[in-house]
């Protein structure tokens, strides 16, 4: 049908139209200003949520009334981690790219979970998969698919493992499940990620029963007196420590755990990405050798949320543990999503990956990651030349700095946070309490550090003014 030919049809478009016109609108001014609000939503605006809170219309609201709420009331109260001065926990900044792969995505609407549903999505998705998994130095033929984020990852490659390790002792677990299944071994270092060890409770191999290993005063398992392992056994290392961004040692760690017959899964929800960086590439050496890889594309790769990459060596392992099948599914020989995750219905995650990869190249995810970490060592040099003490060796793109007591470090951050320039959360390490900074936007610049850093140290002034 022609656009406009009958009155009805015009109108529901032109009305459309002015929707999403109204809502690029609004975006654009929202990230405008996005680099000269304060980073965390101000108590008032937080407050102020109370007018979305409303009985559910009986008759329902314009749309464009609908999209004025959420941006009058709903906009002030976010927190400003798209903008280049946020540096809690690993977020990530959408680049515009993302921002604007995504709007079309929407537009699009596919269920990317089969290739009959989305000959795109689908296409997208299996090209993103291969580009992630070489730019990451990753095996040839290695089989993946997009998840909700590193947590998923980290379950759907632990659950492919366990289905592996347990086949190859004669257990059919994937139909028979794990009760009466002959016990898998599970090793973790003692600075596992708090989701490996959930997707592990997901998985039916207890959060709790896992054998830790010991670290270093990075957070690194160290490689000397590891034990023996039974078989079957599940082996997971880690790349990049959420507090100091150490990697484990992989090359001595991966040859013990293969010596044995383990599967060796690697959590690197971020620090999987250096390996797309020559300069730091050598923080995760010997990585391509293990099993299985968890990481996101909504951290370092700077997609929207949500998006995580789980990554097996073994397509085979991954395709058992993730089948699904009906009458009305035509399964053949294409890899479909929904085949490779444990989702079914899936927005078109792929698609964005491979637009933001498309858009960056090779080069440019070598050059985000690498300005990364060289930030992150300015922010390091400039709390510790303030008098801040930093207690990781800055190798990537992480620095937990501390002040000299650990209440003085609690204040220093509670102001930091009411201040505004910049957000950065608080942590334990190593028993000490401090302050933890990532740097993972794309926006930051070294102006952006510089801010940031008098703002941390004018903090922790006026912290011990009051002492
Ligand atoms: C962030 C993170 C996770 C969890 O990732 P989500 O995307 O939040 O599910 C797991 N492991 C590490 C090391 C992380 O930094």
């Amino acid at each position: 049908m022609e656009d406009g030919e009958a009155g009805g049809i015009g109108e529901l478009d032109e009305s459309r139209a002015a929707l999403l016109a109204e809502a690029a609108d609004r975006a654009r001014r929202y990230l405008r200003r996005i680099g000269d609000r304060a980073v965390a939503a101000p108590p008032e605006a937080v407050l102020a949520l109370d007018e979305l809170d409303f009985p559910l219309p009986e008759g329902g609201l314009e749309p464009s009334r609908v999209l004025a709420l959420l941006d009058d009331v709903g906009s002030p109260a976010t927190v400003a981690s798209a903008g280049p001065r946020y540096f809690g926990f690993v977020t990530g900044g959408a680049l515009p790219i993302a921002v604007a792969a995504s709007w079309l995505l929407a537009a699009w609407d596919q269920n990317a979970a089969l290739s009959v549903m989305s000959p795109v999505a689908t296409r997208l998705d299996s090209v993103a998969i291969g580009w992630v998994s070489r730019l990451l130095g990753l095996p040839g033929g290695t089989s993946g698919g997009f998840v909700s984020g590193a947590t998923m990852a980290n379950a759907a490659c632990l659950a492919s493992a366990r289905d592996a390790v347990l086949t190859r002792a004669g257990w059919d677990a994937a139909s028979l499940g794990l009760v009466g299944a002959p016990p898998v071994q599970v090793v973790v270092g003692d600075e596992v990620h708090a989701t490996v060890l959930k997707a592990l409770g997901l998985i039916g191999l207890g959060r709790g029963r896992a054998l830790r290993l010991p670290v270093d005063e990075q957070g690194r398992i160290t490689p000397d007196r590891l034990p023996r392992l039974d078989r079957p056994a599940l082996v997971c290392l880690q790349a990049g420590n959420v507090n100091s961004g150490a990697s484990d040692p992989f090359v001595p760690l991966i040859g013990w755990a293969h010596s044995q017959g383990a599967w060796v899964h690697v959590d690197g929800a971020f620090g999987l990405w250096a390996a797309a960086c020559p300069e730091v590439a050598g923080e995760v050496a010997g990585v391509a050798a293990a099993d299985s890889w968890a990481t996101d594309a909504h951290k370092w790769l700077n997609t929207t949320y949500d998006c995580g990459v789980a990554l097996v060596r073994d397509g085979q392992a991954l395709r058992a543990a993730m089948q699904a099948e009906a009458s009305y599914l035509p399964l053949g020989a294409a890899r479909d999503p929904m085949l490779v995750t444990p989702q079914s219905s899936q927005r078109a995650r792929g698609a964005e990956v491979w637009a933001v990869l498309a858009a960056l190249g090779r080069e440019g995810v070598s050059r985000l990651v690498g300005r990364h970490v060289a930030l992150a060592r300015r922010f390091a040099s400039g709390l510790s030349a303030g008098g801040l003490d930093i207690l990781n060796q800055v190798r990537l793109n992480q620095v937990v700095a501390a002040c000299a007591d650990a209440e003085a470090t609690g204040e220093m951050i509670a102001a930091l946070q009411r201040e505004g320039t910049c957000w950065c959360g608080p942590t334990m390490w190593r028993g000490r309490r401090a302050m933890r900074i990532s740097v993972s936007n794309w926006s930051t610049t070294e102006g952006d550090v510089d801010r940031s850093v008098a703002a941390v140290l004018a903090a922790a002034r006026l912290t011990s003014a009051r002492r």
